[in-house]
This record gives structure tokens, C-alpha cells and sequence, in this order.
């Protein structure tokens, strides 16, 4: 169900009219629809009611504190990869002992910042990390609770960049190494093994690869038992992907229902760290037509929102279904819709058919996700304000960013 329709002729998001949004927030700008987050959650838990879970939402899709309050609110733990997300996590009112920390970069500050935190769980991506954990959990006299985050070549066929479980990729440690590991980890005298993880990739638009993921991982965690190293529960990661164009991706049913059966009986909490399923489809980039300029090639609409806003077309060639506000009359124009920053990489959306005058609204859709999260300052632009829409009411839940406050911390020379 899309919280983002048509009623007379104006898109809206619940019951607010965008076109009220840009007068009063200004564009480019995030919107959000409460109702679309609250949903996605609950139907991605309930898809797992009758199994022993806990649903980690990834922080990076979408780290706003409004969105991570919300999931907050409805129970959820957070899958973090940063302090500052952990501290976001905090900020937000999110319970530290639903938080896992994943990465193969932890600092030695950030191991300190969790542990005094009470976090759930690291999830390990290797040797080097392992003990560094054990050294800085004597110095604060804690325990680390672990898991290690196995890498089970699998293909997880999505794009290059978001693959992450190949053998190739950076992260996680391989299958045959991970024994060995559990084995170094149990004599550690500060460090606890609690579970066995995997993150293979994101938009992943077929169960196959989480299942095969999956069934390595287990196979894994059968040899440990019988070796009488104990877990308790196995994070499957996240990566579900959703539908931007025309892909297919498994019904959280049918995603559960692959992993749960997969399980079997085993005594194992199952730990899920779905991101973008949660907050894709809950966000739009609302954006403003500067300038039409029909070309004898092609016609460009320049808009105002740009790559530093939404990197994910420019990023991994990604399509975004783009929508104008005000219905439109049909007809119209093939448009690129490029933004202002000085790149010809700064595109959000190629050969679009739309009627479009200077000063229309375009509604950017599916942006939720790796969005605002992954925005930046290039070209000096001040990030993105961001609405959150309840009902009939239009909460900002971040205001636009200055120019001033990007200038705020450099110095001239004397
Ligand atoms: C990015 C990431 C996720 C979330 O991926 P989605 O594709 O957004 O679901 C989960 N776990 C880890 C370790 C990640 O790096």
C-alpha cells in the first residue's frame, strides 16, 4: 500500500498536499510518511511471529532521528556500523541491548563507546578485530558479547557495489577461517560468543541468494555446536530489496518463510537487519523545476534538488520512478532530470515523458532509503530540509542546513 497517491489531481503523502510542503519547507526536500514507516515494520516482524527474532533495523539506510525514534517506539533493535550511528541510536531513545555492530572498520574508540554502551552484540569481520576487542574489553573491564560475520561467496546478483558476500569483497571472514576464529575467541578471557552472521549484499531481489547464504552459515554453526562452542542466535543480515522499476522482489512472507524453514528446529534467535525495506518506499525528495532547456538532443529539466541530495542515480546508475506534483496533463516531453552541481554525472533520472513548466514540483519516489542518509555538501549546498507527515499534519524533523553552519568549523590562515 503506497502512502504517496493522487487525490484530486495533487499527489500527496498521507493527507497533506506536497505542493503545501514545498510552500512552507521549501525544496529540495525530504517527506516522509509516518504511516509507511509504522507499517513496513509491523509487516516485517509479523512476517516472523512464530519464530524466536529480533529485527535490527539498519541504521545507514536512513539514520534521521525522527526515523529512528519511530522504530524505537515500535520495539525495534538497530543494526549499527559507526559510533555516531550508535550515538544516534542513544539520541533516539533506542534500547542499546537491541543494537549489533557490524563493519570491518570498529576503532578502537568506537569498541569502547558500545561496550560502556551494553550493546547485544559485535558482529566480527575479523582476527586483527577480535583482538582488539579483547584488549579494549580488559581495559574497561567488560565482556564483549560476539559474533563473527562470515563471508559465504555467495552471489547475491545486485549491483557490484552493494555485493558484499563474495569472496572478493572486503568483508566478513571466509568460511573455512571462521572455525578457527570461534576457537581463538574462546579462549579469549573478555570476549563471549553469542551467535554466527552473514550479510551477503543489498536490493537483492530473489530469496535464492539469502537462502544458500543462509544454509552455509548453519552449516557452519552445526560444526560449532559439535565442537561444543554454543550460539545463540544467527543474523542473517539484511539486503531484501524493494521495487524502484519493474523488479520483483520476495513478499516479507515468503522471505520469512525461506529463512524460518531453512532454521528447522535448531535453538537459534533468528536476528534480521533489513534497512531499505523499512524505509524505502516511506520516502519521496520533493524538488523544484528551475529550468527546461530544450535542446536539439535532448531536453534537460534542471531541477533543484542534485546528486549531493540523492546519490543513488548517479552512484549505481539507479532508477527512481519520478512523479509530477500537480498531476500533469499527459503528453509532454522526453526529460533529463538533472540537478545543479557542476558534474554530467549529476543526473536523478534519464528520458522521462513528463509536461512540465519552470516552477512544477517533481515528487522523487522511493527515496527513503539511501537518500538523505548518503547525502553530502558538494557544490556547497546546505543538505536537504526533512518532513515527516502524520495523518493530516506535516512534522519538520530537520531543518535546512546553512551555509554559515557549513563554514562554521574552518579557519583561515593567520
Ligand atoms: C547495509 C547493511 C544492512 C542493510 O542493508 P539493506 O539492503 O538496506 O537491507 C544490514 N546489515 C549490514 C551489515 C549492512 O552493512
Amino acid at each position: 500500500m503506497t502512502h504517496f497517491r493522487y487525490q484530486n489531481g495533487e499527489l500527496h503523502a498521507e493527507a497533506v498536499p506536497l505542493s503545501r510542503i514545498a510552500e512552507r519547507h521549501g525544496t529540495p526536500c525530504y517527506v516522509y510518511s509516518r504511516a509507511a514507516l509504522t507499517g513496513a515494520y509491523r509487516a516485517f516482524d509479523a512476517a516472523f511471529a512464530g519464530t524466536d527474532h529480533l529485527v535490527c533495523y539498519a541504521v545507514k539506510a536512513n539514520s534521521t532521528l525522527a526515523v529512528l525514534n519511530l522504530f524505537a517506539r515500535l520495539g525495534s533493535g538497530f543494526d549499527i556500523v559507526s559510533g555516531g550511528e550508535m550515538q544516534r541510536v542513544l539520541a533516539a531513545g533506542g534500547d542499546p541491548r537491541k543494537v549489533v555492530f557490524s563493519g570491518v572498520g570498529k576503532s578502537a574508540e568506537e569498541m569502547r563507546q558500545a561496550l560502556s554502551a551494553g550493546i547485544l552484540c559485535f558482529n566480527v569481520e575479523s582476527e586483527g578485530e577480535l583482538l582488539r576487542l579483547e584488549r579494549v574489553a580488559a581495559q574497561a573491564g567488560r565482556t564483549a558479547t560476539v559474533s563473527v560475520r562470515v563471508n559465504p561467496d555467495v552471489d547475491p546478483r545486485t549491483h557490484p557495489y552493494i555485493a558484499t558476500g563474495l569472496k572478493q569483497n572486503k568483508f566478513g571472514v571466509p568460511c573455512r577461517d571462521a572455525p578457527g576464529l570461534y576457537r581463538k575467541a574462546r579462549e579469549l578471557r573478555h570476549v563471549s560468543v553469542a551467535g554466527i552472521g552473514c550479510h551477503i549484499g543489498s536490493q537483492l531481489t530473489e530469496v535464492a541468494p539469502f537462502a544458500a547464504a543462509l544454509d552455509r552459515v548453519l552449516e557452519l554453526a552445526d560444526r560449532l555446536q559439535a565442537e561444543g562452542i554454543a550460539l545463540g542466535h544467527v543474523d542473517v543480515g539484511g539486503g531484501l530489496g524493494i521495487r524502484y522499476r519493474d523488479e520483483s522482489p520476495p513478499a516479507f512472507d515468503e522471505y520469512a518463510r525461506v529463512l524460518t524453514g531453512r532454521l528447522g528446529r535448531r535453538a537459534l534467535k533468528l536476528v534480521l537487519e533489513p534497512g531499505r525495506a523499512l524505509v524505502g518506499h516511506a520516502g519521496i525528495l520533493l524538488t523544484r523545476v528551475e529550468y527546461l532547456k530544450h535542446g536539439t538532443e535532448k531536453n534537460f529539466a534542471v531541477v533543484d534538488a542534485a546528486m549531493n541530495d540523492l546519490m543513488r542515480p548517479a552512484l549505481y546508475e539507479a532508477y527512481h520512478e519520478v512523479l509530477a506534483v500537480s498531476g500533469g496533463s499527459g503528453g509532454g516531453r522526453e526529460y533529463e532530470i538533472v540537478g545543479p552541481v557542476c558534474e554530467s554525472g549529476d543526473f536523478l533520472a534519464h528520458a522521462r515523458t513528463l509536461a512540465l513548466r519552470e516552477g512544477d514540483l517533481l515528487a522523487i519516489m522511493a527515496a527513503g532509503a539511501y537518500g538523505m542518509s548518503m547525502s553530502s555538501n558538494y557544490n556547497t549546498r546546505p543538505r536537504a530540509a526533512e518532513v515527516m507527515v502524520d495523518g493530516a499534519l506535516a512534522h519538520l524533523v530537520r531543518e535546512r542546513e546553512t551555509v554559515s553552519e557549513l563554514m562554521a568549523r574552518e579557519i583561515l590562515l593567520p
